[in-house]
């Protein structure tokens, strides 16, 4: 029987239903496997079908089917259905397992499933609604005040930075209130490097948090504020030690909003780097000396909004093998079938509990490697992970790349 489109106001989920009744609810996404010649991987990959148990929370089969039911109305809003879209976390493992052509927009799917809860009577999770009530006041998630942002930056380095600069470090907000070490080691990572950049008081949220809870016309507000910044320093690139800074300011900045949206965020005219990628290049253009070493057993967790959303993988582990001393070791769930932190999509501030049991999990596999030390390239991440170690009172430390490198390296 064909489905029927009885709902006119799910604008951003109706633009998408070609693609979603493109679901053949075969549940390929339910779980991560390979098996091959050279492959003989299984493993559960979604956390919320992890945590939760029930068809709907598990991988993206669950939200295709719901989609078409609210769409259709066959199935009612309702804070039930509230609680599902929200506690996906939007990590992407589910996409990695679909062969179907829904498979390019799932992730849309998951934030437009989003975007239509704000239009109904239905509950939000508080902690989102929380930062999404002050984030056009504050500029950052953080309930914070704008004119802080840059408090993490001592005087004496700031009076040496340039007015206009070929790169603008884009801090983002979790490293400029809360893991403010992150900032400190890359702004002097940064400088140990003699790269040519500067730190900008006008810096907004890159609007991630908006952009991954369907906040679209918020997040226009601050893309098109932050596009103008090049420009504005005579920088060409954006240079970020942010997985999700990243990925918006790359993905999201450079193409036009959700398709079929009217309004345009409008394309950009920067390049956007991640620190790591930076490194890598050097490290290979034998720019770079190594001044000690890291005697250390590390493991390295792929954030999802750098590893499977942008698909950066070998970067990071090429610049961690380059490190004397260090010996990398891999988890079983890494690439392309990372286990999410449990940060991403609102869940840290909307699920607490559940967010940090994502991480506990994640930090115990970590520990089964053998390694001493988590490292990651995202702030985010490594608060989510490093709130998990305490937690389970375990050894294992918690330090971003640029954390690791920053003591022991210098430009040739
Ligand atoms: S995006 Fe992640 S949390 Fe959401 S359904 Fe897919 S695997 Fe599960
Ligand atoms: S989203 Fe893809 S993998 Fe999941 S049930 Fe639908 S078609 Fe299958």
């Amino acid at each position: 029987m064909a489905l029927v489109l009885k709902r006119t106001d799910m604008k951003e989920l109706a633009q998408i239903y070609d693609r979603i009744s493109m679901c053949t609810q075969c549940g390929n996404c339910k779980y991560g496997y390979e098996y091959g010649p050279t492959e003989n991987f299984a493993a559960m990959l979604c956390p919320q079908g992890d945590k939760y148990q029930f068809e709907a929370y598990r991988g993206s089969k669950g939200k295709a089917a719901l989609a078409k039911g609210l769409l259709s109305g066959m199935i009612q809003w309702s804070d039930k259905a509230a609680h599902v879209i929200y506690t996906c976390i939007g990590c992407g493992a589910c996409v990695e397992m679909c062969e179907t052509d829904i498979k390019d927009y799932l992730l849309r799917m998951f934030e437009a499933l989003k975007s239509e809860t704000w239009k109904q009577n239905v509950a939000i999770p508080e902690g989102v609604r929380k930062w999404s009530s002050t984030i056009r006041e504050n500029r950052n998630p953080y309930l914070e005040k704008h004119e802080n942002r840059l408090d993490w930056l001592p005087a004496s380095i700031r009076e040496t930075l340039p007015k206009k600069a070929e790169y603008i470090y884009f801090v983002g907000c979790t490293a400029s209130y809360r893991q403010k070490n992150i900032a400190l080691a890359t702004v002097k990572l940064l400088q140990k490097l003699k790269v040519d950049f500067t730190v900008v008081p006008d810096e907004w949220c890159c609007a991630s948090p908006l952009l991954r809870t369907g906040q679209y016309d918020v997040a226009k507000e601050f893309i098109e504020h932050n596009k103008e910044l090049p420009e504005k320093y005579g920088a060409s690139a954006f240079i970020t030690t942010c997985a999700g800074c990243y990925r918006t300011l790359s993905i999201d900045y450079q193409k036009d909003p959700p398709e079929g949206y009217t309004d345009k965020f409008g394309k950009a005219n920067f390049k956007v780097i991640h620190t790591i990628q930076l490194v890598e290049d050097m490290i290979k253009k034998g720019e770079i000396e190594f001044e000690g070493s890291f005697n250390n057993v590390v493991t390295y967790h792929d954030p999802c909004h750098l590893g499977r959303h942008a698909k950066v993988y070998d970067s990071p582990r090429n610049v961690l093998q380059a490190i004397p001393g260090l010996k990398l070791v891999e988890m079983y769930r890494s690439k392309k079938f990372s286990f999410c932190c449990g940060a991403g999509g609102g869940v840290r501030g909307g699920y607490p509990d559940y967010s940090i049991e994502t991480a506990i999990k994640r930090v115990r596999e970590a520990e089964s490697t053998g390694a001493s030390v988590i490292t990651c390239v995202c702030p985010f991440c490594w608060r989510n992970l490093s709130d998990a170690i305490s937690a389970l009172k375990s050894s294992m430390k918690m330090m971003d790349i640029t954390e690791i490198l920053e003591p022991i390296v210098k430009k040739k």
